[in-house]
């Protein structure tokens, strides 16, 4: 039966990817040609074969990639799929680490480093190292930390690392390391992990400890991962060690969808895996019309294994090539396409506007809301990511991991009469004591807040759900500090009612902050209760990255001008390969209607001094083949 619905869902060669795949397996082909469905439809497949939900672990690159997946895989196989692994690397790790990490010492209720949480500790470390008259000389935290994850995802050395990064730091090489050792060092002292440490320390665990390494991969007898063409080392070597009992790992990918190599990512693996995996390959596209698919095959990235789409889709209409004014004209040309969409019936949400970088979209942004629009961003500050979200997290994760000192000293610095050296004091101490809540009742301290904190804290600790203490600290003490701090304190107030809604479905502090924290995972166990809402239409802006995967009728490419699109700095490092295929993965996006704008004239978002990179890069406009698109002329330059 199943066999059935899979003839009728799937052409001969996904059909065969399906069906005929087993032990190390590549399926790789072009955008559009199915392979996100073929592993949806494996799952189905499994299923019906007698493999339990519990045997399969399911690797995406974005939690909605998950939950989309599964959803459909639900739907096919008839099965809840109760107990099936799915969700980002980071995820399927803090996972392991949260059973397993003991054997290293890493205790189970470390908590997560974000991005800015790493940056603090990274300045530490970098403060106690560096002699101030040398400071200025060194590398920045940032820089620092952009070293420290290369060399994480790579397994490279730290002199490789430093040498791709800037060579002329190369002489600092003893004094970085130390750095580095240092940045490990306050990590493991406040319990807590990085992103990356997730993924380093199960590769640790799983290449060092034969008894877990079998135990865990006789769990799992199949393996599959989407977008494998952006994995890095680790993440690779990581699938590796978990299929090895069973040697059931499907991977599917496109080489010329590769856009992660800042972070490490290797199409390199596929070319590895392709020598050993039972190699299955897809020819046709089903995304996008006979128009579209004639330009990717024109536009296919010059370093990439060679293919050619066949369309299946009837034709359309040409994509078009835009020229407008300014950034302004763009701005105004994209909103009142939309509108025109609009009214003839199509969904905001099947419309998506792409860019390089989050800031080309700021002028859209503006024009967008002038007209009443709803959009949702995709790229640019995430809620996670906003102080007052910070702050809120910060008092949770005191609550579950009293010695991790960047939390304390980000929640005593709000305190009225607490400065930034007493924070780090009274942090200091807690952290360092032996029992951390015993300390802080005994801290003397004339600070009235401090008290009002310090009474909320102890006593939220009586509540399991992390709704109920999230929600004593904000009527307690948050609310009104968020009053008289912020002129637009109401917008704030509502994120903060909206995230103790989330937080109170959940019956446990830890689990709330591993999912926030790590938001592009998903776990079929939780099926999010506070997604209920069906999301009203909106347009997605987005970075072409954040892209990856997804699809939608109508797509908008803006600010396709050298310097913009492809990036300033892989222009002045001459570095265009992956920006070909950053390309390549935008203009894949589309199903029906692909607008590729640029602009002529006006002021440009580039500095001073780059004029020549901007007349004389390289312009992906000059690769496009202009009888296959329809030209468009907008704005003042008319
Ligand atoms: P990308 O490289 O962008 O990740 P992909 O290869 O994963 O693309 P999918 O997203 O799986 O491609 O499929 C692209 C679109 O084509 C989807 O809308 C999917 O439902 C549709 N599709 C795939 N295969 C078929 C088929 N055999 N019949 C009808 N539609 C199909
Ligand atoms: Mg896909």
């Amino acid at each position: 039966m199943i066999e059935e619905i899979l003839k009728n869902e799937l052409d001969q060669e996904q059909f065969d990817a399906v069906t005929k795949s087993e032990g190390k397996t590549l399926v790789i082909a072009g955008p559009g040609s199915g392979k996100t469905r073929v592993i949806t439809y494996k799952i189905a497949y499994l299923i019906s074969k007698g493999i339990k939900p519990s045997e399969i672990m399911l690797v995406t690159f974005t939690k909605a990639a998950a939950k989309e997946m599964l959803q459909r895989a639900k739907q096919v196989s008839k099965s809840k799929l109760e107990g099936l692994l799915g969700g980002t690397f980071h995820h399927i790790c803090n996972l392991f680490l949260r059973k397993y990490g003991t054997v290293i010492g890493i205790k189970n209720n470390f908590t997560i480093l974000d991005t800015e949480d790493s940056k603090d500790v990274m300045e530490n470390a970098r403060a106690q190292i560096i002699p101030k008259s040398e400071k200025k000389r060194m590398p920045t935290a940032k820089q620092l930390l952009a070293i420290n994850s290369y060399m994480n995802n790579t397994l490279c050395s730290i002199r490789e690392a430093i040498s791709k990064f800037n060579p002329a730091f190369l002489e600092h090489e003893h004094i970085i390391e130390q750095i580095l050792i240092k940045y490990q060092q306050e990590k493991s002292l406040q319990n807590s992990l990085d992103y990356d440490d997730l993924l380093i320390n199960t590769l640790h665990i799983l290449s060092t400890n034969k008894a877990i390494r079998l135990k865990e991969s006789s769990r799992f007898k199949w393996i599959l991962v989407d977008e494998f063409q952006d994995t890095n080392i680790v993440q690779f070597q990581i699938a590796n060690l978990l299929s090895e009992v069973h040697g059931n790992l499907m991977v599917v990918g496109d080489d010329a969808q590769s856009i992660y190599s800042f972070r490490g990512a290797r199409f390199e693996n596929v070319l590895e895996f392709q020598k050993e995996a039972k190699v299955f390959k897809i020819q046709t596209n089903y995304r996008s019309s006979q128009e579209i698919v004639n330009l990717i095959n024109e536009l296919l990235p010059k370093k990439a294994i060679p293919k050619v789409l066949r369309a299946t889709r009837k034709t359309g209409t040409k994509p078009f090539l835009v020229q407008v004014f300014d950034h302004y004209d763009e701005a105004d040309f994209v909103a009142n396409e939309i509108l025109n969409y609009h009214n003839q019936g199509i969904s905001l949400n099947d419309i998506a506007v792409l860019y390089r970088a989050h800031a080309h979209s700021l002028e859209l942004q503006l024009e967008l809301s002038k007209h009443g629009i709803p959009f949702k961003i995709f790229s640019g500050l995430r809620f996670t990511e906003t102080a007052h979200v910070k702050d809120s997290l910060a008092f949770l994760k005191v609550t579950v991991n009293p010695s991790e000192k960047i939390s304390w000293t980000r929640l005593l610095k709000l305190l009225s009469g607490i400065g930034k050296i007493k924070a780090n004091r009274i942090a200091e101490s807690i952290v360092k004591s032996q029992n951390p809540f015993k300390e802080l009742e005994n801290i003397k301290e004339k600070s009235e807040e401090f008290k009002t904190v310090r009474k909320i804290i102890l006593e939220s600790l009586e509540f399991e759900n992390p709704g109920k203490r999230l929600e004593k600290f904000y009527l307690e003490f948050y609310r009104s500090y968020l009053e008289r701090s912020y002129d637009d304190y109401r917008e704030r107030q509502e994120d903060l009612e909206r995230l103790i809604e989330m937080a109170g479905f959940y019956q446990n502090t830890e689990n709330f902050l591993t999912d926030i924290l790590i938001s592009e995972s998903y776990e079929i166990s939780q099926v999010n209760e506070f997604e209920t809402d069906k999301e009203k239409e909106k347009v997605t802006l987005t970075t072409v990255h954040q892209a990856k995967g997804l699809e939608w009728k109508v797509v908008f490419i803006l600010s396709i001008n050298p310097g913009d699109f492809p990036h300033i700095m892989s222009l002045r490092e001459n570095n265009l390969d992956e920006e070909e295929r950053l390309f390549y993965v935008a203009i894949t996006r589309a199903k029906d209607y692909l607008y590729l704008i640029y602009s002529v004239g006006g002021s440009s978002r580039i500095f001073y001094g780059n004029d020549y990179i901007m007349r004389r890069g390289k312009n992906f406009i000059d690769d496009i083949p202009f009888h296959l698109v329809e030209h468009l002329e907008y704005g003042v330059g008319k």
